[in-house]
């Protein structure tokens, strides 16, 4: 529909949508009343299509080609724009994910619009969308407005309160041809990451952090084995990836993922400002660290001064007490 705000799904390449769907959903919803959704995928499955709908999307365009596989920006932000411009919605909105980062970026710079990324906050007056967004490694915050729409827009995860799913609740499904443009990029291997069995990072209410103080790899697995009693991921900073301890992905900063869990646990990080960049936003910050003027204490909610190899354990040990009962 004209004037639409249109939702572009992440998915967990297997056709259903990610559960930072709901948030975008349930945002646009919030400000408009409803809220359509866009699909990119090699594979739809009826099972995601429902959960759109019980989401709040009150249409799905589904644009289903194998060719979309994997996904490839070039092939992409054409075929998007081309039906942007042709259905003329309002606002496209997609979750800060490391697809969706550059895939509306590239959309946006087609359309010749502007890109609000990683926001905190939107919201309508009059018959302007403001936008709210982190600046300065999340130092400040800056609203935002577009000189032009269709505005277009990365919500930061675990931000937005997610849509209520309502069982019945259907979309009707449009499935628009468009053209895919020849990729100049070919597809040569796909090697997928070892699964660590918990939440994915960005995704997590709760998240673990381990730095330099962590002292080596093979320690990460009493972070790990706390993670498993609460149902955490485990992310690291960047002197820990750099080590070689952690792959990249599960870096939190600057130069990582950002992340808005409900409650984040660093253990042996100092707080550096590239580090807090990345998870300045969580709801709840917990601290452990030896050293009691280290900066992150003060940001902290609740600081534990102490040698972090004697507090993993114990606080292991209490959340499987307290959970258990
Ligand atoms: C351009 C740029 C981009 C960057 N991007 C990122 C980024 O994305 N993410 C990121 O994290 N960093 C980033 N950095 C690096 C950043 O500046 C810091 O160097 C890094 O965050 C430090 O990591 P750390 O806190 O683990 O290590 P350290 O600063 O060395 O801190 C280790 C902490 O562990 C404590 N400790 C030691 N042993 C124990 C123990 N047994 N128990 C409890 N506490 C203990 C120490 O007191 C210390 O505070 C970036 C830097 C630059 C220049």
């Amino acid at each position: 529909m004209a004037g639409a705000f249109w939702c572009v799904v992440e998915d967990d390449r297997s056709g259903r949508p990610k559960k930072v769907m709901s948030e975008v959903l349930g945002e646009a919803t919030r400000l408009v009343g409803d809220a359509e959704a866009v699909w990119l995928t090699d594979k739809a499955s009826d099972e995601g299509l429902k959960q759109l709908g019980e989401w709040g999307a009150t249409k799905v365009w589904l644009l289903e080609h194998a060719d979309l596989a994997p996904y490839r920006g070039e092939v992409w932000a054409p075929v998007l724009a081309e039906l942007v411009e042709r259905e003329s919605p309002r606002a496209v909105l997609g979750p800060v994910t490391s697809r969706q980062r550059e895939f509306l970026a590239r959309a946006a710079a087609r359309l010749g619009v502007g890109l609000a990324a990683d926001c905190v906050g939107l919201a309508l007056e009059g018959d302007r969308l403001i936008a709210t967004r982190p600046v300065y490694a999340g130092k400040l915050l800056s609203r935002v407005a577009w000189a032009k729409s269709p505005w277009v827009a990365t919500l930061r995860p675990n931000v937005f309160r997610p849509a209520e799913a309502r069982a019945g609740r259907t979309a009707a499904v449009e499935r628009p041809t468009v053209k895919l443009p020849v990729a100049q990029m070919k597809f040569v291997e796909r090697r997928d990451e070892v699964s660590t069995g918990l939440p994915e990072l960005t995704e997590a209410e709760i998240v673990l952090s381990g730095g330099r103080g962590m002292k080596g790899p093979e320690n990460y697995v009493i972070l790990e084995d706390m993670a498993a009693v609460i149902g955490a991921a485990v992310g690291a900073s960047r002197a820990a990836v750099d080590a070689g301890w952690r792959p990249h992905r599960f870096q939190i900063g600057q130069t990582g993922r950002t992340i808005s869990p409900k409650l984040y646990m660093g253990f042996g990080v100092s707080g550096a400002i590239q580090h807090l960049a990345g998870m300045r936003t969580s709801k709840v910050i917990v601290a452990v660290n030896k050293d009691p003027e280290a900066p992150i204490f003060k940001i902290a909610d609740y600081g534990i001064v102490a040698d972090l190899f004697e507090v993993v354990p114990h606080l292991t040990q209490e959340f499987k007490r307290l959970l258990e009962k």
